[in-house]
């Protein structure tokens, strides 16, 4: 079957998570769903994109014999789609994407990030953004223009996979040690998923733990260096369109700086137009630009508000724009989908006044998703009261129906988890 050709059987997206929400545009595309289904009872009776959440039970009254797809990324495809079997439905009612188990990452699969740091380098592409999980360092590829970075990157790719799928060790693979690897159920189309561009930019906040804060004392020369980078980072993504080496469904996230300080904003906002995307902004102002973008059905907003309370964010963001923050944070969010981050800081926000200043901004702006992150400069171990403030926001989101995620190292993940599973036990 054609990839984009329509299904004229009634089809229902198994379950409403992140997958479900990014790739809504090309599933809606494809297979023009007449329901969203979970098993979480506190999103049924509500609806994502107008198209309603249902139960399997009211699935199956509403829609007999309907078609399920499976909105999960590939660690948790085998899991779901075990379930739907476990409930009664037969695999002929169940669409099944060509996929293969191998051992793998997420990145490798998905991404390709182009890093543009600096005007007098190859062209240099990567699988991941480096030290993601702070234990290893991403493969990078280089060509001397932009068709030979791509070739290399896509052969590159392929050739780390066998590798790891290889039992000689003949030629360690530079992915070997990474605890992103594991084996899971992998699409076989390998398309490009998500493209994220990153390029210098400058920004009028100062977070603590921000890695671009190096950049932000531009002078006119540095101003003009970001221009001709960003112009040159725009070229490569034209490049990869009119290549098809991404096509509209691709997701795309630009870290830069702040985008709407940018000198080129119009420019890069427009170039984000005909995909989908995640744009990162602080949000210390409200652009009619960004929210017309965001309002496109499967983009987002993605923000990092990090405290509950106006001391606590000016300590962090060295910026006293807290109110001004959570006034746009409104605007934004009854207009476009809003992630809203919390990225804990040891002593400085993992306290309670925080975290329920936090519970009561999300509440009031019906915010629906939140990441909790940790400082990605330490990966280590977290302590005992920041799992314990952890909890608290994730315990008290949950009763109001918000969906979290973590981006944690996978040392803390553990221990979420565990602190999560003791609690659990009677
Ligand atoms: S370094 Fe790790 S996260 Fe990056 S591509 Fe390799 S396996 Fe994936
Ligand atoms: S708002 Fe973003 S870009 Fe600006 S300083 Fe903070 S983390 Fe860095």
């Amino acid at each position: 079957m054609n990839s984009f050709q329509k299904i004229s059987s009634l089809v229902v997206i198994w379950s409403v998570g992140n997958y479900a929400r990014e790739y809504f545009p090309m599933l809606n595309e494809k297979y023009a769903p007449v329901a969203f289904g979970d098993n979480d009872a506190k999103k049924h009776a509500t609806d994502l994109f107008g198209i309603p959440i249902l139960s399997f039970e009211e699935i199956e009254a509403r829609h007999p014999g309907c078609l399920y797809y499976i909105a999960a990324d590939e660690i948790n495809y085998l899991n779901v789609l075990n379930s739907l079997i476990e409930k009664g439905v037969t695999r002929s009612r169940i669409i099944i994407e060509e996929y293969k188990e191998y051992k793998s990452c997420l990145f490798l699969e998905n991404y390709m990030c182009y890093e543009n740091y600096s005007v007098d380098t190859e062209w240099s592409l990567q699988f991941c953004c480096a030290n993601s999980d702070g234990s290893n360092k991403s493969p990078l590829v280089r060509g001397r223009d932009y068709e030979e970075a791509v070739y290399n990157f896509f052969a590159m790719r392929d050739r780390i996979i066998d590798e790891l799928n290889s039992s000689s060790n003949f030629m360690p693979s530079p992915c070997l040690n990474c605890c992103m690897v594991n084996m899971g159920s992998w699409r076989t189309d390998r398309e490009i998923r998500r493209f994220v561009l990153s390029y210098p930019g400058t920004c009028n906040f100062r977070c603590v733990y921000c890695c671009i804060n190096d950049m932000i004392n531009c002078n006119s020369n540095k101003i003009n260096d970001i221009n001709r980078l960003t112009e040159e980072s725009l070229r490569f993504l034209k490049f990869l369109r009119d290549k098809h080496y991404i096509n509209k469904h691709t997701h795309i996230t630009i870290n830069s700086g702040e985008i709407l300080i940018h000198t080129m904003r119009d420019k890069i906002l427009e170039a984000l137009e005909d995909n989908p995307c995640f744009i990162n902004s602080n949000i210390s102002q409200y652009n009619e630009k960004l929210a017309k973008i965001l309002s496109i059905k499967g983009n987002a907003l993605k923000t990092s508000l990090d405290a509950g309370t106006p001391e606590t964010f000016a300590k962090i963001k060295s910026v006293d724009l807290f109110d001004k923050v959570c006034q746009n944070l409104c605007r934004y969010a009854s207009q476009t989908h809003v992630i809203l981050q919390y990225i804990f800081l040891p002593g400085i926000n993992d306290n309670e006044r925080d975290i329920d200043g936090f519970i009561a901004i999300l509440q009031k702006n019906e915010i629906k998703n939140v990441q909790i992150k940790s400082d990605m400069n330490n990966t280590l171990k977290l302590n005992k009261n920041t799992i314990n403030m952890i909890i608290r926001l994730t315990h008290n989101a949950q009763k109001i129906g918000i969906n979290i995620s973590y981006v944690l190292s996978p040392f803390q993940k553990q221990q979420i988890e565990n602190k999560l599973k003791a609690l659990a036990k009677p």
